[in-house]
Order: structure tokens, then C-alpha cells, then sequence
């Protein structure tokens, strides 16, 4: 049984004109709820004490009173600004932790319908991402007391350098990302390892790559992985540069589900991009995600 957080809100929280494709999650979710295999749960609001472990206090304190300017927001994007945009990140957050949660308590996979919001630094927003759940959790998983090491393997095709920027430096927070080269963010912070691609690699090319990259990072030598799983690898995404196809994308996938069943690592799955038009494809790539880690759950 794969345990998921959704809420509607993940969709009805920004505002429909917004031009970001805020259906994909409900058009997930209504797929998700007839897969036996799969648990949906509704999570909760993240507090202000979990995320200023990754985040400026000032930063966060004026995105939940509502009072970043304009330019601040502008970074961000996911405009036009609403008020419920606080509730559906506070609960955004709440069900990547909660998540994370469950998959330490039950040494399994779980995952968050939305999150991977990797482009957020600790002091502001971009790119769609407002908090950084993956440094949120990264760093709540530490404070558990087996957990000792980190692996953060961010394979969205845009490069997690919120991620890498919050976590600079951390002894026991590895933080590694494949991604497009040519591809925003157009200014790259260091990652603990950076892999950079060309445009238009293909699916035998990028699993070669991501096989080199697991064999250097030795997944074993970690006690749980944060998986930032962004879809827009997909030949069809309109933001991504990359041509993986749909089976492409299954086999990455499987291929760090594999490391939770050789070496029961709890796996914690961020949703990440994808911006394919027709968003459908997205939605089907982000379908096959969630079923695959189902059946690696079993
Ligand atoms: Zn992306």
C-alpha cells in the first residue's frame, strides 16, 4: 500500500488563470483514487516551527501574513496571487512531511502529490516554488535519530538549486541533480553532485547516465532517499529540452525504487514539474510514478 497526501486544494489554491497547469493535480487525483494499492490522505498544515529549519524567519513570517511585494512574488510567479496560495503551501509542505514521516516510520515509499518545490532559497521564492519542502524534509529526517545521512536525488529536469543552495556545505545532506544544462535556472548553484545534459538526450543515454551517477553516489552508504521526481524529462514537456519517452521515464524511475527494495531505504517522492501540452501526458507520466512506486510497496 503506497501512502499519498493530496488535498484539493493543490489545484483550487492558485488562481485558474494562472499559468501553471494547476489542474495536473486534480486530474491525478481522480486517476490515483480508483488504484486499490494506493492510500490518499489529506495532510496536514505545516507549521511555521518546520519550515524556518530551512527558511528566514522575515521571508516566511510575510508570505503567511501576506505581505511579500510585488517583486518578491513576481519571482515566484503563480500569478495571479491569491490568499489561499498560504493554505496550499502550508499544507503542501505538511504533506511532504507527512510523508516523510511515514516512510521512516515503515521503512517503505511514500510520496506527496505536489511538492519538489526545489527553486526556493531560504530568503525568497522562484520558479513556482514558494518553500523548499525537499530542504524541509532533508533536514527534519536528521533529527530522527537513525537517520544520519541524507541522499537527495532530484532528477526534474530543471537543476534543484534552492536545494543545493540551502543544503551548501551540510555534512550529512548530499544533494544530487540531473538536469538540462541549457535549461532554467540560467544561473546553476553547486550541487553535491551536478549532472549536467544536453538537450534532447534520450531515454538510453540519460538511464546510462543515471546508472553511472547511482554507482558513484553508492545509495547504501545512506539511510533514506528524498526523490524529487519531476516529469518534464518527457519528450513532450514544454519547459524540459530533454526527449525521454514515456517508458524512459518508468525504467528511471524504477530504477530508485530498486535501491528500496535492495537496500530498505525509506523513499520519500516530491511530484516535481511537467508541463507537457497536452497536460495529459504529464499526468500519464506522473500516473505511471505513483503506480510503480505502488507496486514496489506491495
Ligand atoms: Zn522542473
Amino acid at each position: 500500500m503506497l501512502n499519498l497526501y493530496y488535498d484539493p486544494i493543490y489545484t483550487e489554491g492558485l488562481d485558474p488563470t494562472v499559468r501553471f497547469p494547476r489542474e495536473r493535480y486534480q486530474l491525478l487525483a481522480a486517476r490515483l483514487t480508483e488504484n486499490s494499492d494506493i492510500h490518499i490522505q489529506r495532510p496536514p498544515l505545516a507549521t511555521r516551527e518546520q519550515i524556518v529549519a530551512a527558511h528566514d524567519e522575515r521571508y516566511v513570517d510575510l508570505f503567511i501574513e501576506g505581505k511579500l511585494d510585488s517583486t518578491a512574488i513576481r519571482r515566484i510567479g503563480l500569478r495571479p496571487w491569491t490568499p489561499a496560495i498560504v493554505e496550499r503551501t502550508l499544507r503542501l509542505v505538511g504533506g511532504s512531511l507527512s510523508a516523510l514521516d511515514h516512510a521512516l516510520s515503515n521503512i517503505s515509499i511514500a510520496g506527496n502529490m505536489a511538492g519538489g518545490t526545489h527553486h526556493a532559497y531560504r530568503d525568497c521564492g522562484s520558479g513556482y516554488c514558494i518553500f523548499n519542502d525537499v530542504a524541509i524534509c532533508a533536514l527534519a529526517a536528521l533529527k530522527e535519530p537513525r537517520i544520519k545521512k541524507v541522499l537527495i536525488l532530484d532528477l526534474d529536469v530543471h537543476q534543484g538549486d534552492g536545494t543545493a543552495a540551502i543544503l551548501q556545505g551540510h555534512p550529512n545532506i548530499f544533494t544530487c541533480s540531473i538536469h538540462a544544462e541549457s535549461n532554467f535556472p540560467f544561473r546553476k548553484q553547486q550541487s553535491d553532485l551536478d549532472v549536467h545534459l544536453a538537450d534532447e538526450t534520450k531515454d538510453a543515454d540519460y538511464l546510462a547516465c543515471l546508472d553511472r551517477t547511482l554507482e558513484k553516489i553508492q545509495p547504501h552508504r545512506y539511510d533514506c532517499i528524498l526523490f524529487q521526481a519531476g516529469v518534464d524529462p518527457l519528450e513532450e514537456d514544454a519547459l524540459g529540452r530533454l526527449a525521454l519517452t514515456r517508458a524512459g521515464l518508468r525504467q528511471r524511475n524504477e530504477r530508485v525504487f530498486q535501491l528500496h527494495r535492495q537496500y530498505h531505504l525509506p523513499v520519500v517522492i516530491f511530484m516535481g514539474g511537467g508541463y507537457a501540452k497536452p497536460i495529459e501526458r504529464t499526468v500519464d507520466a506522473f500516473e505511471d510514478l505513483f503506480t510503480e512506486a505502488a507496486q514496489f510497496t506491495v
